[in-house]
């Protein structure tokens, strides 16, 4: 599996500037002149491709980054989006038409379970959401109708760790695409190489790492991004949702330093997770063998980067949860803000923030229960001292219950 290596593939790449800058250069124009009309039918035609039309089909600067994010994920081609929901909602439009059937993790991103629950059956696209973690069930819940299977790499927000190959194997023996969210563990994994169709990032989160952007990611074929495209059917191109070309700009130039920053976020999580599980603190983290998928993480990720950035603790109640969070903001450990990937620590309750839009009892069913803390640690130099900044906040609080 180690093979491929992402951090490479994007060291590689040379994008200079019209004059030699080392940087591309940004093409702040929303329509492109053409020397000949004959030409520009054939463009609309789609016999022509390669050359710019008007800016909600393609720009350079959105060409370069979803280029350099095919790269990263040994893909063929990308498309760049406006939104990470926004490469979600074109990616299933484009996939699925009326009376088609989806099976998804029932452990997603809640706006993407909300789409897919509440917004797609309004144009009879249909989903069985499973525990990805159940093969069988998966299997199961595959119909005549089914065209896609949805998971996450690693899923928001109880980190579980979906099996790749395995889904692959399912999505090749029934014709389905399989669609993977990659947005939790960019660098760390690399899904198409285990066999996903497509994969999709909220360039919002780890791959910007500012927290100054809204944007997501389409990779896959050649074939499936020029489909999104096509000027007379595809659903990004009709749909719109366009990223402006100086945030492109923007999120490239970040993208550099994407590798050192996994390192240095899973390096950190991996500190604070083995300490807060002494405390006696229920901790989920994959790097723990106590997690249900540490084996397959360790079978599937590139390991040179760790764990990842994210770690969930259990305060068992809300209130704990509450005043643990508003004294780790007091404290400046971090930010009690939802969102991750930033330099500094954010923590969140998922279940009453971004999993909101799951039903209560689907939660509970999931375990995700009410006293969850969710947290994307930082970039800290000086780890140690963040660490004993948040044992200051935990004795503040009470004892929290051993669970
Ligand atoms: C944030 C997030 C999204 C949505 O991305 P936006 O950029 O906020 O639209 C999708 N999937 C996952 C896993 C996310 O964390």
């Amino acid at each position: 599996m180690n093979q491929f290596d992402p951090a490479r593939s994007i060291q590689d790449l040379q994008y200079f500037g019209e004059y030699g800058g080392v940087n591309p250069s940004i093409e702040d124009s929303s329509t492109f002149t053409f020397l000949a009309a004959n030409k520009m039918e054939e463009v609309f035609d789609g016999k022509e491709q390669g050359c710019y039309l008007y800016g909600r089909h393609w720009n350079p600067m959105n060409h370069y980054l979803a280029t350099a994010i095919a790269k990263m994920e040994g893909c063929e081609a990308g498309i760049v989006t406006a939104s990470g929901m926004g490469a979600v909602s074109v990616t299933l439009m484009q996939l699925c038409q009326s009376g088609d059937h989806i099976v998804s993790n029932r452990m997603i991103y809640g706006g993407s379970y909300a789409l897919m629950k509440n917004f797609l059956p309004k144009y009879h696209v249909t989903t069985s959401f499973v525990d990805i973690t159940d093969l069988a069930a998966v299997e199961a819940a595959i119909t005549p109708n089914t065209k896609v299977l949805y998971t996450e790499c690693m899923s928001n927000p109880l980190l579980q760790i979906s099996n790749i190959p395995a889904l692959a194997a399912l999505a090749k023996k029934y014709n389905l695409k399989l669609v993977v969210d990659n947005t939790f563990t960019p660098i760390l994994f690399s899904p198409v190489i285990l066999g996903a169709d497509i994969v999709i990032h909220s360039l919002t989160k780890f791959i910007n790492g500012t927290s100054d952007t809204i944007a997501g990611v389409v990779v896959g074929t050649q074939e499936f991004i020029h489909s999104l495209m096509d000027v007379n059917s595809g659903a990004s191109m009709l749909l719109g949702p366009v990223m402006d070309s100086l945030r492109s700009a923007s999120v490239l130039k970040n993208l550099h330093s994407l590798p050192v920053r996994m390192k240095q976020h899973s390096k950190n999580a991996t500190f604070i997770a083995q300490k807060f599980a002494e405390k006696g603190i229920r901790t989920i983290y994959p790097g723990h063998e106590s997690h249900p998928e540490h084996e397959l993480y360790k079978r599937d990720a590139h390991m040179g980067y760790g764990y990842g950035g994210m770690i969930v603790i259990d305060m068992v109640t809300k209130e704990k949860s509450y005043q643990l969070m508003e004294a780790m903001q007091y404290a400046n450990v971090g930010y009690l803000a939802v969102s991750l990937g930033f330099y500094k620590t954010l923590f969140s309750s998922p279940g009453r923030s971004t999993s909101s839009e799951i039903p209560e009892e689907e939660r509970d069913a999931m375990g995700m229960t009410e006293g969850l803390v969710r947290i994307s640690v930082g970039l800290d130099m000086d780890i140690e001292e963040t660490w004993n900044r948040i044992e200051g906040c935990l004795a503040k609080i009470e004892e929290p219950a051993m669970a």
